[in-house]
């Protein structure tokens, strides 16, 4: 006989024995359900794999050696009773911890399909028997295989919570503590660039990772995108979306990027419903809420506005301020609180570019030994200053705000004192104090010559306003967005 027949009848027999056992299997599994509940099953014992038989003997797989451990510690002998009323002449079972990945092409489980008819040059027998052992567990069950990888900076510990950001910081912290709990389920984070909305999605799959029970993929949309493209092209779509509905836990980040990809759009939408209705946990981002991603399909729109939509708001002074002074204790080096200040006066766009901003002193303290002081500051800085200077005018604010509200440019100046005027007025020397680096004289003067106490009441009403009222607040992050761009 020759070896390719040979290799023939061993993966021929294989096959066989494979089918027979996941057929065993998914009537094990059906009754541990019933036994040990639906989220019990699923946060351990959906994970196993079924390996091969020998004698009385058969082994099973775990991907990760704490979830080995603690599957036969808790569900070790149960295992066995159930597969020896199963097939009789088994009568132990092996627990093994390896890589889900390795587990054979056609994994033997619940929904493995159904086994290919072997062919002549199927693989030898070698490769389709067992999946290879691993020594140590794999970074928990992060699927780097098919996500990208955590930044392992962005935990809970590491997000300054403030007033812009404690709702969708709980909202996360709530997700990573109980994934998929309904109403939270999915979870839509939302706002502009550099607010923290990756860093959040990171935290919670960190979070979820230490507790090591479930599989969590994060992915840019736009990488959905490309492994999708490529899925199509290698002929392997089936195995892409069988890899993303096997995770428990599934992140897609800035979405917005999807608009106008139908195709792509279409994808996801079948995934996403896949998967919260087999009750996984969804976590999406995006620069707008739902309702404002026109672009987006309707369908994928309801659907993603179904549970739970967090906005992240343009960072206040306070935030800044408290962002910097963790920052800057966490780099070790001696930032005065002047310098702090300066900084979260002077810029106001998002915490990417004021982190940027920080760490460039950060470092150039520690290359030239010096202390950080305000001088050098400007003197570091004075390319990104010059740039967050020149971004917004006081005119400018002026005409947005006065269209915005559809009043007089005139009005910005004038001595009237009607609500419907004086209203937009304030905003709009608030968002000169947010947005530019006039001082609070020179922002008066512009505004018909009034007193800087005048500007001061303006900033601290306004600030007020929007904490009251998160339609006006709406508004002017709104108008701050459009001005900033
Ligand atoms: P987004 O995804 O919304 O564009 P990121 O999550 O990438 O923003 O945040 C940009 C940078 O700012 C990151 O380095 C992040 O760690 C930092 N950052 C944002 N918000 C906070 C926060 N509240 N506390 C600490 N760091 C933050
Ligand atoms: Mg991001």
């Amino acid at each position: 006989m020759t070896g390719g027949l040979e290799g023939y009848d061993a993966v021929a027999e294989a096959n066989a024995q494979k089918s027979v056992l996941a057929i065993h299997w998914s009537r094990i599994c059906e009754r541990l359900k019933v036994e040990v509940g639906e989220v019990e099953y699923r946060t351990w014992l959906r994970q196993i794999t079924v390996g091969p038989v020998d004698e009385d003997e058969i082994t099973l797989y775990l991907p990760t050696r704490f979830l080995r451990d603690w599957v036969r510690g808790q569900y070790g002998d149960r295992l066995g009773t159930l597969w020896n009323a199963e097939v009789p002449a088994i009568r132990r079972v092996e627990l093994q911890v390896a890589r889900p990945d390795a587990a054979s092409a056609e994994p033997v489980g619940e929904d493995a399909p159904t086994p290919d008819i072997p062919v002549a040059h199927a693989r030898p027998p070698a490769l389709a028997a067992a999946p290879a052992p691993v020594e140590e567990p794999r970074q928990a069950e992060v699927r780097s295989d098919l996500a990208a990888p955590l930044d392992p900076r962005f935990t809970f510990d590491t997000f300054v919570v403030g007033k812009p950001n404690e709702f969708a910081y709980a909202c996360a912290r709530r997700v990573a503590e109980r994934p998929s709990s309904p109403g939270f389920n999915p979870l839509f984070l939302y706002g502009g660039v550099g607010l923290g909305k990756t860093h959040l999605m990171h935290a919670i799959g960190a979070e979820l990772l230490r507790e090591g029970r479930v599989s969590v993929a994060y992915m840019s949309a736009e990488k959905f995108m490309y492994r999708f493209i490529a899925a199509i092209r290698s002929q392997s779509t089936m195995e892409f979306k069988e890899q993303l509905r096997s995770v428990d836990v599934l992140m897609i980040d800035d979405l917005q990027f999807l608009i106008g990809k139908d195709n792509t759009q279409e994808e996801f939408f079948h995934t996403f419903n896949a998967l919260v209705d087999a009750g996984r946990q969804i976590v999406v981002s995006a620069d707008k809420s739902p309702s404002d991603l026109s672009g987006l399909e309707d369908r994928l729109r309801t659907r993603l506005g179904c549970g739970m939509v967090a906005d992240i708001h343009a960072t206040t002074f306070e935030l800044r301020i408290s962002i910097l002074e963790a920052k800057a204790t966490a780099s070790g080096v001696m930032v005065p609180a002047k310098v702090l200040e300066f900084l979260a006066h002077k810029i106001t766009s998002n915490v990417r570019e004021l982190e940027g901003a920080l760490n460039r002193l950060i470092a150039h303290a520690n290359l030239f030994g010096r202390p950080v002081t305000l001088e050098a500051t400007q003197d570091v800085l004075h390319d990104i200053l010059k740039a967050h200077d020149r971004r917004v005018t006081i005119e400018e604010i002026q005409r947005k705000v006065a269209e915005h509200w559809n009043i007089r440019l005139t009005d910005m100046s004038s001595a009237r004192r009607a609500r419907a005027v004086a209203r937009p007025r304030q905003v709009a020397m608030y968002l000169a104090k947010q947005l530019t680096s006039r001082s609070l004289p020179e922002i008066g003067r512009k505004f018909g010559n009034r007193d800087h106490t005048t500007v001061m009441h303006a900033v601290s009403r306004v600030t007020e306003l929007m904490e009251q009222d998160p339609a006006f607040a709406e508004d002017v992050e709104l108008l701050r967005r459009m001005l900033e761009s």
